[in-house]
């Protein structure tokens, strides 16, 4: 297969013409973060504010062009809007100051749709790595399927993506049309994980552009529909990554896992924080690894103390979503690529999964979710 490289790609736009300046978008400097890897491509067309969605022809006839290239397999043009040259550039140094400049709604600015297809979008995020987002995130989505919700599952988590192991999946996702991506089957779920886009043994940087141009590829040129609802395991913590995302995807909802250990918790509040600013409804907090439970006796210790999380919750006026227990049995399954919920459904801990599962279910139904913020891509 013919190697496509980013000049092909610059070469190709260059006879796309912007009929308002007579001028081709390379050469308007409209052409952001290209990125091409595999036959896949990205960018990003930048407009001004006022243009928004009246460039829309533009971006379409981007696609086309670069699509009917030899070697493309997939296409990704998204609209942004450039800051006026008057505005102050953002505060990278602060990210509540971040935030605040990349989230605010600007009039005129293009919006983006959910995936086609997709009813409701639940990003499950954590405030910091090794609290269980991962398995909480398989095990929602598996119970999810199971209330009768077709359910995907897309691992967002670019330092560390798991999701392949917990599921059992191996090979990489294909493409019948060489356009869109089909999701891999496990358990029920469509799902894919960043790492199959990835080289994993290739040490990475994972730079603005590229995360923002990867994830935006997962979400809207994977096969996702038809579904109720897309489950997406986020990347921990609250830097650009979980930003890009928390920005770019309309999301319905968003659930923070954390552990009751009282600095999980306060990283758990970073999360909820960065949702709010970006104006993603806060479903709730879920205390994982929440009671320790025998496996031989039944005997059940809060090793970590115990109802930090519903505590937290209630002072930050988010709702409480359950306890998940700390068991062997959940690791066991979920390092073992079979999901406890898949595994052994009938089990307290694949309750405890369902039980989350019926209240996210419930707040989606309830339409418990605000429109998704309007943002401008800077
Ligand atoms: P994260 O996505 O937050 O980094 P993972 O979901 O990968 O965390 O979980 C980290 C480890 O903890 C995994 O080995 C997983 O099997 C285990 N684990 C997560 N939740 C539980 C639980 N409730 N009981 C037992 N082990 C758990």
């Amino acid at each position: 297969m013919y190697n496509l490289t980013a000049e092909d790609v610059l070469t190709a736009l260059k006879s796309v013409v912007d009929p308002a300046k007579n001028t081709d978008v390379v050469s308007l400097g409209m052409v952001q973060g290209l990125a091409v890897k595999d036959g896949h491509v990205s960018f990003a067309l930048e407009v001004a504010p006022k243009d928004g969605r009246s460039k829309e022809p533009l971006r379409l006839a981007a696609e086309k062009v670069v699509l009917a290239l030899k070697g493309a397999r997939s296409v990704s043009a998204v609209l942004t809007a450039h800051r006026a040259a008057s505005a102050p550039p953002p505060k990278r140094a602060s990210l509540n100051a971040q935030m605040q400049t990349d989230a605010a709604p600007r009039a005129g600015a293009p919006e983006r749709q959910g995936p086609p297809g997709v009813k409701a979008v639940v990003a499950v995020a954590s405030g910091k790595g090794g609290v269980g987002k991962s398995t909480v995130a398989v095990n929602l989505a598996v119970a999810l399927n199971q209330l009768g919700l077709s359910a995907g599952l897309l691992d967002a988590d670019i330092y560390g993506p798991s999701i392949p192991r917990m599921l059992g999946l191996t090979g990489k996702p294909t493409s019948k049309d060489g356009k869109k991506l089909q999701p891999m089957q496990a358990w029920g779920l469509k799902a894919i994980s960043i790492g199959s886009l990835i080289d994993e043994d290739q040490p990475m940087i994972w730079r603005g552009p590229m995360v923002m141009t990867a994830l935006t590829q997962l979400i809207y040129d994977v096969e996702w529909a038809p579904l109720d609802v897309l489950v997406v395991d986020m990347p921990p913590g609250t830097g650009d990554a979980q930003l890009t995302l928390a920005q770019r995807v309309p999301l319905a909802g968003a659930v923070i896992v954390s552990t009751p250990q009282d600095i999980a918790l306060i990283d758990a509040r970073k999360g909820l924080a960065m949702f709010k600013k970006t104006h993603v409804p806060i479903f709730g907090i879920v205390e994982n690894m929440s009671t320790f439970v025998c496996p031989n006796c039944g005997h059940e210790e809060h090793i970590f103390g115990h109802g930090g999380a519903r505590e937290t919750a209630t002072k930050l006026g988010a709702d409480f979503l359950g306890e998940i227990p700390l068991h062997i049995a959940i690791r066991e399954t979920s390092d073992g690529g079979t999901p406890i919920t898949a595994r052994d459904p009938q089990s307290p801990q694949a309750k405890a999964f369902r039980s989350l599962a019926e209240r996210v279910a419930a707040k989606l139904e309830a339409g418990d979710t605000r429109p998704a913020p309007r943002i401008v891509i800077e």
